[in-house]
């Protein structure tokens, strides 16, 4: 036994953290290479469960190292399912600072909450929000969806459901496009609010919400005796990475006296770029918005953020500080307000440093470079599939997100949806590519994503021709 869990012997300790750093390096290197993704089932072998005695450091270190070659597979160029970043060999500088450091940012007087602070500051600054926003670095846009919601329901009820909860307060309705993503339906949830109180507005033929629809929404749940209190608007939305109109949303929301929320969890990088960011005009009249670093930010995971325009009543949603907690104007207990009063979290990492780093390093001008490189290659993976007469394209709305699927002529429905499951998993099986599937106009798509600083438009070949190969084989 040790007198404590710090190396004994730091020369040695030195010579393994090395080692570790170059097995670390040799897999970004080529992170290009081989196979999209390898399934877990080979590398759990050497997971051992913990055991009373120490396994030591030998034995896990070469455990970790077995895990390199089996991630998710998005640090691969084509890697194209869901909407995943793919992360830069850079933020590793960041994560060996905050490892060191070792910092809770639940509140306190030190550094990493000051750069929280500032890094906050930025974000309301680059989506035009006045300066007594407030905000907070989240796990991602599902954190962050929590707690500008309850910001906004708490908000609508003049906060008195902190203490007393829903029962006998007004009920709250909300209203969200039928392509939003789920982390909303999942926040009213949690929220208490049930996810039947939000409604869901149906889409128009470019995937954006229907505005009409929404008015009449509102109206009708208004006759009906309840209480609407927030409109969220996608910009990005998952199936087909449309936007809805976010000025008129808000327009709408300003109009009804409600909360304006925006879910942009990727497309929030659009605001870098010269080129992208009118789509996201109306942005700015958001009394909260969610959105991630870890997609097309390119941050490592996690990293999402949360903005709220009204910075005092984001902090009355969420502050309460019990004497163990209490502030003092100097010493280790000052530095206040703390993230702890903007977020459900007390003890959390050092998100904020990976993300400051990232854009420290690349500036919004690298980063905007690689979404206006996905954008083009999206346009050129719609050209070829227009161009291919044994492809159907399903879906293109202009940005980073394509659906098609292979010939489905002479096939039922049901026999297209399973030609078009086979094809994206032997593709993933394969290691080839990874595109996912999804349902548009009740049709299954091979639904192409591409949030990566690593794609080549050889790389959307590569997917084509394997899409067009294995459509053929089977095809017979
Ligand atoms: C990914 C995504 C989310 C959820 O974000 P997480 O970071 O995965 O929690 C919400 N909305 C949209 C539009 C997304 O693409």
């Amino acid at each position: 036994m040790t007198d404590s869990l710090d190396p004994e012997d730091w020369q040695g300790f030195r010579k393994r953290a090395h080692a570790m750093l170059d097995a670390a390096l040799d897999r970004m290197e080529t992170y290009r290479e081989g196979r999209v993704w390898n399934p877990p089932e080979d590398t759990l072998k050497v997971f051992h469960a913990p055991d009373q005695k120490a396994s030591g450091a030998e034995a896990t270190d070469a455990a970790l190292q077995e895990l390199f070659s089996y991630g998710v597979g998005n640090t691969h160029p084509r890697f194209f399912g869901w909407v995943h970043g793919a992360g830069t060999p850079a933020n590793l500088m960041a994560d060996i600072t905050a490892a060191t450091l070792n910092a809770n940012c639940g509140g306190r007087n030190h550094a990493a909450i000051e750069l929280e602070k500032r890094l906050i500051d930025w974000c309301l600054a680059q989506f035009n929000f006045p300066k007594s926003g407030s905000g907070l670095i989240t796990t991602g846009t599902s954190m962050a969806t929590v707690i500008a919601l309850k910001a906004a329901r708490d908000h609508a009820l003049d906060f008195e459901s902190r203490n007393q909860g829903l029962k006998d307060l007004p009920k709250l309705t909300g209203y969200t496009s039928e392509g939003a993503h789920n982390c909303i339906a999942r926040a009213f949830d949690l929220l208490g609010l049930g996810s039947i109180a939000l409604r869901k507005v149906p889409i128009d033929q470019n995937g954006q919400m229907d505005t009409n629809a929404l008015r009449a929404a509102i109206h009708d749940d208004r006759k009906a005796g309840y209480t609407p209190f927030l409109i969220c608007a996608t910009a990005g939305t998952v199936n087909t990475g449309s936007i809805d109109p976010l000025d008129e949303a808000g327009q709408i929301a300003r109009a009804e006296g409600i909360w304006f929320h925006v879910d942009a969890a990727f497309a929030a990088a659009l605001q870098f770029s010269d080129a992208h960011r009118g789509k996201l005009a109306g942005i700015e009249k958001a009394h909260s918005l969610a959105f991630d670093f870890h997609k097309w930010m390119q941050v490592n995971y996690d990293a999402g953020c949360v903005l709220i325009r009204n910075g005092d009543s984001h902090r009355r949603s969420f502050s309460d500080r019990p004497d163990y907690l209490s502030p003092m104007t100097r010493g280790l207990a000052a530095g206040n307000p703390w993230p702890v009063e903007y977020g459900p979290e007390l003890s959390r990492g050092f998100r904020a440093l990976k993300v400051w780093a990232q854009l420290h390093e690349f500036g919004t001008e690298e980063l905007a470079a690689v979404v206006e490189r996905n954008i083009s290659q999206a346009a050129y993976l719609a050209e070829r599939v227009r161009k291919a007469p044994e492809l159907e394209l399903l879906s293109y709305a202009g940005l980073n997100i394509c659906c098609f699927r292979f010939d489905a002529s002479g096939k039922t429905g049901q026999e297209a949806d399973a030609m078009t499951e086979e094809i994206v998993t032997r593709l993933q099986e394969e290691g080839t590519a990874a595109p996912s599937t999804t349902r548009i106009d009740g049709k299954l798509a091979i639904r192409v994503n591409i949030t990566n600083h690593r794609t080549q438009m050889s790389d959307i070949d590569v997917l084509v021709d394997g899409v067009l190969e294995i459509g053929r084989e089977l095809q017979g």
